[in-house]
């Protein structure tokens, strides 16, 4: 049979509340033109995120039941440990309240002023908690990476050359460790090959300088290799996921994404002195060293969620449906970022909405539009999320003027597990139309901007 489809029937339903188009006109004005302070049920179709949105299995809302809410030494810890440890190998896995404190407790210990952290994308939370640190965040994603319109197989690599070019430059002692985020958020969801994780891992290692792996969505990357990297078309895609990690020395982990659950992530560390701090800064920070911010119930899903996201007809549904949603959108003529990714389509605003200055930010335009259009809540993931300011050169009074990453996107992020077939194609619907009305879109203007992760909390009005 051609038609792939979900992997699972539905047991427990959800309401949606719909809205229609004059209340969400209030409702984002209301709002700021932020989706981001919109109330959720004025949401019908929520793609703001797939982080903490999964649905559980039957099998891990059971397992809750049967935590152990002991504070030290519970059962579900060691469970969780052994799941963690069966896939990453492992030897200190520190549980964490979600993957930003796993970020903020490894960098609190290995950051520092001066120090340079290179990774083919930085996550916004990982750069601000290296930046936090005194750190500098630097990318170095593999050219191909952001060109949109490029269809390659493994986008999100690092650029290898960049790396050791960075080595030369600032000096192996001041990078206390390489990271390599899998599959590469930022950079559009797109996957890292087997050949580059082991590349970057060889650099590292040749200047003893640690190798870590963000491994958020480490099953969907391991799913692309499977499908896309010659030698592995049969390899059970948990072999793949065991040797992603045999080559890193640890990890940082958000189990809200490839944990398929709710809240939780980890930090694993191989090396015992360093895996010591950690757990010091845990405890003060976060809780006690088999609890790590959770409830020991979390730790149980964790750990069934680690069985289930490793299901290789999962996976297949999973990239299917965020292809099928690419190619039913790109059918009309829409720009998104090819191919897609693992967890999201990416729509190109530069090429959706060229008239849009982008100091008036053409993505978050598109944004507010996909709300109006079909109550559908989308994330910008361009200037507004990354840019920064500098001196205007055209202007001695001291201005400043707004500096543009290289891409304008608007991201579609799919939770896991939650939407069927129909819901996609009205999703497709609403982003053809806005695309097909696409010179009535109007740009934004900030009229507050928090000064980091500004994104959250700004404020907009129209231009
Ligand atoms: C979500 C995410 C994080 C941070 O995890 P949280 O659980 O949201 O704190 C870090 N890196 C990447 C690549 C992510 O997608």
């Amino acid at each position: 049979m051609k038609t792939i489809i979900e992997p699972f029937k539905i047991k427990t339903v959800e309401q949606l509340y719909f809205t229609t188009p004059e209340e969400r006109k209030g409702l984002l004005t209301a709002a700021h033109y932020n989706p981001f302070l919109l109330h959720s049920e004025d949401v019908l179709i929520d793609l703001l995120t797939d982080s903490g949105t999964t649905a559980m299995s039957a099998k891990q809302w059971s397992a809750l039941m049967d935590g152990d809410e002991a504070y030290a030494g519970s059962r579900s810890y060691y469970k969780f440990e052994e799941a963690v440890c069966d896939i990453t190998g492992f030897s200190n896995i520190i549980p964490t309240h979600q993957g930003r404190a796993a970020e903020k407790i490894l960098f609190s210990i290995l950051g520092a002023p001066g120090k340079i952290i290179p990774n083919n994308t930085h996550f916004d939370t990982t750069r601000a908690n290296i930046e936090e640190s005194g750190s500098l965040a630097v990318d170095l994603p593999d050219p191909s990476g952001i060109k949109t319109e490029v269809a390659a197989d493994f986008k999100g690599n690092m650029d290898t050359d960049a790396l050791r070019a960075l080595i030369a430059r600032v000096g192996a002692e001041n990078i206390p460790v390489v990271m390599l985020t899998v599959t590469n958020n930022s950079g559009g969801g797109q996957p890292v090959s087997m050949k580059n994780i082991r590349d970057v891992s060889a650099i590292a290692h040749e200047y003893r300088i640690p190798f870590y792996l963000d491994a958020c969505r480490f099953a969907e990357n391991a799913m692309f290799i499977k499908l896309r990297e010659p030698g592995y078309e049969n390899t059970p895609v948990k072999k793949i996921a065991q040797e992603m990690f045999s080559y890193a020395d640890g990890c940082t982990m958000s189990a809200k994404k490839d944990g398929l659950v709710n809240t939780g992530g980890w930090l694993a560390i191989n090396d015992d002195k360093l895996a010591a701090k950690a757990r010091n800064v845990l405890i003060v920070t976060e809780g006690f060293p088999t609890y790590g911010g959770l409830a020991r119930r979390d730790l149980e899903a964790i750990a069934r969620g680690l069985v289930e996201v490793l299901d290789e007809s999962y996976l297949a549904y999973r990239l299917r449906s965020i292809e099928y949603l690419g190619d039913a959108v790109e059918k009309n003529g829409v720009p998104i970022m090819r191919p897609t990714g693992g967890h999201a389509v990416y729509l190109d605003a530069k090429r959706f909405a060229p008239h849009i200055h982008l100091d008036h930010f053409p993505a978050q335009a598109i944004v507010c539009a996909l709300y109006l259009k079909g109550g559908i809540r989308s994330v910008e993931v361009g200037s507004v999320m990354f840019g920064t300011y500098g001196p205007n050169t055209d202007d001695r009074s001291g201005a400043r003027e707004q500096i543009h990453p290289p891409m304008q996107l608007v991201r579609l992020a799919v939770p896991r597990r939650v939407y069927t077939q129909s819901h996609i194609d009205y999703v497709a619907e609403a982003v053809s139309e806005v695309y097909a009305e696409r010179e009535k879109l109007t740009g934004l203007r900030f009229t507050y901007e928090a000064p980091v992760l500004r994104h959250f909390t700004a404020r907009f009005a129209l231009v």
